[in-house]
């Protein structure tokens, strides 16, 4: 197992849209793959960690959802090739990302989302989801498509955003 270094804003690979990954290619290397990535993931505190956030152009995520307790062990999703079906509500609230350390800002997300996405023993999956793994989907299929989450900040707060991001940027590997 390893920990593996993190993606930060800026590099390339972080605003590729990633194609769907061929399942039965990838599958001999799965589960080392999945295992550094729920390391690494752990390591920094993350609930959720995408392929290209360790340089990787795989359609894939790994989600890790904190128990209710500081105890209970954290809920692992794989979604591969993961895409969202329906979503609805709206709500405002805080978000970082791994990618981005030390920044945090609201942005509005789908308070309910539907995702359709293989497993890690390459079944198809349709998981409804509504509170922090509503969120955590959300932003990982972002991170798929090569988006991230201050695209999502209201424009009147992005130059406060891209102020913080030139700072924080110094203390970043
Ligand atoms: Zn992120």
């Amino acid at each position: 197992m390893a920990i593996l270094r993190v993606t930060k804003y800026g590099e390339p690979i972080l605003r590729q849209k990633l194609k769907p990954v061929d399942f039965a290619k990838i599958a001999p290397q799965l589960p080392q793959l999945l295992k550094d990535m729920e390391e690494t993931c752990l390591a920094v505190h993350g609930v959720g960690l995408a392929a290209n956030q360790i340089g990787l152009p795989l359609r894939l995520a790994v989600i890790l959802l904190p128990g209710k307790e500081d105890t209970d062990p954290p809920t692992r999703y794989v979604i591969i090739n993961p895409e969202i079906v329906a979503k609805n509500g709206e709500k405002l609230e805080e978000e970082g990302c791994l990618s981005l350390p030390g920044l945090w800002a609201e942005v509005k997300r789908a308070t309910d989302v539907t995702l359709k996405y293989i497993d890690e023993n390459g079944k198809q999956q349709t998981k409804r989801a509504r509170g922090l793994l509503a969120k955590a989907f959300q932003h990982e299929v972002d991170h798929l498509d090569g988006k991230l989450f201050i695209d999502l900040v209201d424009p009147k707060l992005k130059p406060e955003v891209k102020k913080a991001i030139k700072k924080l940027r110094e203390q970043w590997d």
